[in-house]
């Protein structure tokens, strides 16, 4: 297919601007002619756009360089996409040539590398001062084409980072880099925040050392909405101030975990809306007490020279954690064998599993129950559950609140799951932006269509 194309390359620089330097247009014109001539046809360059995955681009030439076994292709934008702002994209005056031909790294053509070359002129931007002008194929400040880009949040997406850097050839921390530009991109084409009413915050740690994300869920849409780095008044207010005061209005019920600083920001901004306990977190308080009792319970056993069932305990940890639809034959058998041996750790399992009952159940029948809880967990002599007794109680109100209005726990579970196993994927690009964008792509339904297919 290339055969006459080969030759179809021009070896001058560039050409100079052709709106600054009118008097160059008419040989710029026929330069492209003459290429029109040796063979590549109209037809042909509308080919080669959509090999290259480009568009409103002009492509001036097609050349294979031997030293990097890579195709470069010589382009420009249509006349009406030049002496653009890269930031706002707005027609700006002419600065200077800026520093030469770029690069820009576009698909792969089967097994070779591809870039596009360009000038890439400097404009001065009345809001953004001097800057290298918008190019069509690729986003501000980008190495790649937009293309190449939403194939790798694609795959981000989709699959593991080691197989999206060996397919794509590039080093994961610059997918982190592409990833963080696509999400932008699509966050300022579309105001996620119009119409919520339900919405849910948790805080995610994604590193070691306790660092923590805000995350905000739509409990309709089921999506992730917003995150930032931080768990603080500070870092939640700056959700709100986005939202506005009018869509704070609107707001109708805000679920979360117990932290302080969500009820202050929440009732600052949403005096309206109805607070309520994320049952996720509530069963974890559970799960912690009941972990609390299987390691005393442990120690005791060890302590006093019971080997079998030190032994049997230190595997138990699961058994009891795992919800009883979840559970496998052995962990079945061994709860069997905690019931038989040891009352208050069976016990504690009990509390825990009953817990988790009131809030499948909801309602006045879900709200029955937890005042049967109250009572129980109180007198059951196991300090740990004595304990979060003290802590449901004082909590009742909000945690009723949940039941009255049917909150499920599986969206807030499953994002919080879900954020802590893409902080693995998001491992190495060490800086939470590229971790949010990355859940972004995943949960907040932000994944771009793989490039010719949307
Ligand atoms: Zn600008």
């Amino acid at each position: 297919m290339l055969g006459e194309g080969w030759k179809w390359c021009s070896d001058r620089p560039e050409y100079p601007d052709a709106r600054t330097h009118a008097g160059h247009s008419a040989r710029i014109q026929l330069v492209e002619d003459q290429f029109l001539e040796e063979g590549f046809s109209v037809r042909m360059k509308s080919v080669w756009r959509r090999l290259l995955g480009v568009e409103e681009t002009v492509i001036r030439g097609i050349r294979f360089e031997n030293e990097m076994q890579a195709l470069v292709a010589t382009v420009r934008p249509y006349r009406r996409r030049r002496g653009r702002c890269g930031e706002c994209n707005r027609r700006c005056a002419r600065y200077d040539p800026g520093e030469g031909p770029r690069r820009w790294r576009t698909l792969d053509l089967g097994t070779i590398q591809v870039f596009l070359e360009s000038e890439a002129p400097r404009v001065s931007c009345p809001d953004h001062g001097v800057i290298v002008q918008a190019v069509p194929w690729a986003r501000h400040d980008a190495r790649f084409t937009r293309a190449f880009e939403d194939q790798a949040a694609w795959l981000a997406t989709h699959t593991a980072r080691s197989t999206v850097s060996e397919l794509l050839r590039v080093a994961w921390r610059t997918v982190g880099g592409m990833i963080v530009r696509v999400v932008t991109e699509a966050e300022a084409a579309l105001d996620r925040l119009n119409g919520l009413q339900r919405i849910g915050i948790d805080e995610v740690s994604h590193r070691k050392g306790q660092r923590y994300l805000t995350v905000v869920v739509d409990h309709d849409s089921r999506r992730l909405i917003w995150a930032a780095a931080g768990h603080d008044e500070a870092t939640l207010s700056r959700f709100f101030e986005k939202l506005g005061p009018k869509r704070c209005a609107k707001l109708r019920l805000i679920s979360a975990d117990a932290a302080p600083w969500i009820a202050a920001v929440a009732k600052r901004y949403c005096p309206q809306a109805r607070l309520c306990l994320d049952p996720f977190h509530v069963v974890a308080w559970a799960t912690d007490a009941l972990d609390e009792v299987r390691r005393a319970v442990w120690n005791a056993a060890r302590k006093n020279g019971e080997t079998e069932l030190a032994r049997e305990l230190k595997g138990a940890r699961f058994a009891l954690w795992k919800n009883p639809e979840n559970r496998t034959e052995r962990q079945n058998r061994k709860l069997a064998f905690i019931a038989r041996t040891n009352l208050p750790l069976y016990r504690a399992y009990l509390l825990k599993e009953q817990l988790r009952t009131i809030f499948k159940l909801k309602g006045d029948l879900g709200k029955a129950m937890l005042e049967e809880w109250l009572q129980w967990a109180r007198r059951c002599r196991i300090g740990p559950f004595v304990k979060l007794a003290k802590t449901i109680a004082r909590h009742r109100r909000d945690i009723e609140a949940t039941l009255d209005i049917g909150l499920s726990n599986a969206l807030v579970e499953s994002t919080n799951t879900k954020i802590r196993l893409l902080t693995r994927q998001a491992f190495g690009f060490h800086y939470p932006e590229a971790l949010i964008s990355i859940a972004m792509l995943a949960l907040g339904g932000l994944c771009p269509s793989l490039p010719g297919r949307a």
